[in-house]
């Protein structure tokens, strides 16, 4: 019999949620027995295959990129984990919020100007030049998907990731993670 297949994504995230994962140290082993990763930054497949089982999507959704990939994601998903603050509440990519957005002067005025104490001045070439565009907010993922549990924390801690982890691939409901609640 096959295993579940899990994967998981990070957005606008500082990869500290997936580290926190492999804080779980020794029991990743338990893990490999009992789901197939089948995409990760933590492996080399690039394509999101078409019939995940689930998924934990660490980040907020920042740019035209990050939208597209979680849509993505979430049309290939059976479960969507919203995995850590900056996925369940936009937390530090959400900081950005209070400056503007896209085009983003009143962020890059406040990045390239008003905190540079040292030549001061926005680039001739802005840094979205051949990057994603930022969206005019930075967004939870409920704000754009389905989540079907959230999983806070800054990042959550390794045992309630494992513990969430094998909840969902036992097919019982996670007790330390908050099953959906918000609505979209
Ligand atoms: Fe990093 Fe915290 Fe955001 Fe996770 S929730 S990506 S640890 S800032």
């Amino acid at each position: 019999m096959s295993l579940p297949k899990l994967a998981t994504i990070w957005l606008d995230g500082c990869s500290g949620c997936h580290m926190s994962l492999l804080d779980v140290d020794e029991r990743l082993l338990q893990l490999t027995a009992m789901a197939d990763l089948v995409y990760s930054p933590l492996v080399d497949n690039k394509v999101y295959p078409d019939d995940v089982d689930i998924v934990f999507v660490e980040g907020a959704v920042s740019t035209d990129e990050d939208l597209a990939r979680v849509k993505m994601v979430r049309t290939r998903s059976r479960i969507l984990v919203a995995f850590g603050d900056c996925a369940v509440t936009t937390n530090v990519p959400g900081m950005r919020n209070a400056f503007g957005g896209d085009a983003g002067q009143p962020l890059y005025q406040r990045a390239y100007v008003d905190n540079v104490t040292f030549v001061p001045g926005i680039p001739a070439v802005m840094p979205t030049e051949r990057l994603p565009h930022h969206l005019p907010k930075t967004l939870a993922v409920h704000k754009v998907v389905d989540v079907d549990v959230f999983l806070p924390g800054c990042p959550p801690s390794a045992d309630i990731i494992f513990d969430t982890l094998v909840a969902l691939l036992e097919g019982r409901p996670p007790v330390a993670a908050e099953q959906a609640r918000f609505g979209k």
